[in-house]
């Protein structure tokens, strides 16, 4: 193991545990995910280093990172658009509501005009 000081892995990205770095038996090295429940279980191996390794495992986990953010953001607008159908909705049954007031107020002067 180097002495330099490793970059912090980020979390797996599949089910959040702590990933690690291990030194394989050919001499490369290789960032994983260790939960055996991991749906997953991602292994970056061959690298010659493990800052590569950590690099290129962390490079991954940011790509998870950008989709939740994405995913966030969507929802988000999502929100947005369901309130303001919401907010028209009511504005249009109100509209609604005016005119058929209007209409039967018409009627019944129709009616009192034609006895
Ligand atoms: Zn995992």
């Amino acid at each position: 193991m180097t002495t330099n000081k490793m970059p912090e892995l980020k979390p797996c990205p599949f089910c959040g545990s702590l990933a690690r770095l291990a030194k394989l038996e050919n001499g490369r090295e290789c960032a994983y995910c260790p939960n055996e429940d991991c749906d997953v279980q991602p292994e970056l191996k061959g690298y010659l280093d493990p800052v590569n390794a950590a690099a290129a495992w962390n490079a991954c986990a940011a790509v998870k990172d950008d989709k939740d953010a994405q995913i966030e953001k969507l929802a988000g607008a999502l929100e947005e658009i369901c309130v303001y159908v919401v907010d028209w909705t009511r504005d249009l049954n109100s509209q609604i509501h005016k005119l058929q007031f209007v209409a039967e107020q018409a009627l019944a002067q129709h009616e009192a005009e034609g006895e």
